[in-house]
């Protein structure tokens, strides 16, 4: 083969696919959309399935995307932009909540939202216990644009309100029933597990800052690139 048969042969191989991630060992009994025209016919037969970019939704959000720094539990970066997606629904929640909390001077931060495949693939590898990363035979939450990391701000000073840890704490102390903990701190969590709750949202058995969408199973597996969200 040449030089330039070898190249269309390349082509051949991948077509039209410049940021396509990569098919995992782990997902044999997975559906996982990573072909951007087939994101698209989701969202022509049902438009809550359209991945939102949060803080276009939600002008007065903080982000903090901790897996687009080194800051997280890998020690690596993960993403290569600080975006936040979820699907319609989940924002349209998120969006009342922000409402709700901005009456007693607080809002959200958000941590981590919808997460490709492919990094939940690294995760699991990076750490193999599977009460704190998600599976890749199952895939997360995240990776259905319904789930959420975040925490609560105090608006007038931009500090976050005091939790039992930090995010992406695995230990005990990150249950979201752990009770060993100043009274403030407790009221703390337990204001956020309650205005989640009263919007559709289900707390995380063992992590206070992590919250699914009720309804998440009917939204697929997707690993397509925050790039690719933002073509
Ligand atoms: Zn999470």
């Amino acid at each position: 083969m040449n030089k330039v048969s070898g190249f269309l042969f390349i082509l051949l191989l991948f077509p039209g696919c410049l940021y396509c991630q990569k098919k995992s060992v782990y997902e044999k009994n997975l559906n996982v959309i990573r072909d951007i025209s087939v994101y698209h016919q989701t969202i022509n037969q049902n438009s809550n399935n359209k991945l939102v970019e949060i803080n276009k939704y939600i002008p007065d959000i903080i982000l903090d995307i901790r897996y687009a720094t080194s800051n997280n539990f890998t020690g690596m970066q993960i993403y290569n932009q600080p975006k936040a997606f979820t699907r319609l629904p989940v924002v349209k929640a998120l969006k009342h909540v922000q409402k709700e909390l901005k009456q007693t001077g607080l809002g959200l931060i958000i941590y981590d939202a919808y997460r490709p495949y492919t990094a939940t693939v690294k995760f699991y590898e990076v750490y193999h216990d599977t009460n704190y990363v998600a599976s890749p035979y199952s895939g997360s939450r995240h990776n259905r644009g319904a789930a959420v990391d975040i925490s609560l701000v105090d608006l007038k000073t931009g500090k976050g309100l005091e939790m039992p840890t930090p995010f992406d704490d695995f230990t005990e102390k990150a249950h979201p029933d752990y009770t060993d903990l100043p009274a403030q701190v407790i009221k703390n969590r337990q204001l956020l597990i309650d205005i989640m709750k009263r919007n559709g949202f289900t707390v995380y058995p063992s992590e206070w800052w992590h919250y699914d969408f009720n309804g998440w199973e009917n939204f697929e597996i997707m690993d397509l690139t925050f790039e690719q969200l933002t073509e």
